[in-house]
């Protein structure tokens, strides 16, 4: 352990710490300025030490931002879910396919859609399957909701 003296690069007032505390952020004394205690001057004499960094702010942001990243990606599925089966739909009858294979695909995009937002809620064990199916239902109601809107905006086009 030795002492490390550096200024703040905003108001040049002169802070004398112990070199543990190097990355450290801190306020400056003179003007509250905030700042990171310099690494440098640690690292001639030996390597800093890592533990250091894990109660300070900069870390913990850090990781709510990588918890973040990881969250934000996963929600577009549930979006291209919504949209997929009335695309598939559209070209399905305008290849004069059943409407069997119209309903399948409705129910199919209805489970993938309960069970990736089942698995985007951390639902685990059986209590998952229930509530993918839950989801799933309520998915194929906002489905049939959809189509008859579209249905309604059809009509109202067609009278005009
Ligand atoms: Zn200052």
């Amino acid at each position: 352990m030795s002492e490390i003296k550096f200024a703040c690069p905003h108001c040049s007032q002169h802070i004398a710490c112990d070199d543990l505390y190097c990355g450290e952020r801190i306020d400056c004394p003179g003007c509250e300025w905030e700042m990171f205690i310099p690494v440098a001057f640690k690292e001639r004499s030996h390597p800093c030490s890592t533990t250091l960094d894990f109660g300070s702010e900069k870390g913990r942001s850090q990781r709510a931002s990588e918890s973040r990243d990881q969250q934000q990606p996963s929600l577009l599925p549930l979006w291209v879910l919504l949209l997929l089966p009335f695309f598939l739909a559209f070209i399905l009858i305008s290849h004069r396919a059943g409407m069997v294979a119209v309903e399948w695909c409705f129910i199919l995009c209805a489970l993938a859609f309960g069970f990736y937002l089942a698995k985007v809620r951390e639902h685990t064990g059986i209590g998952a399957f229930v509530v993918s199916l839950l989801y799933s239902f309520a998915m194929l109601v906002v489905y049939v909701i959809m189509a008859l809107a579209i249905l309604f905006m059809g009509c109202l086009v067609l009278i005009r």
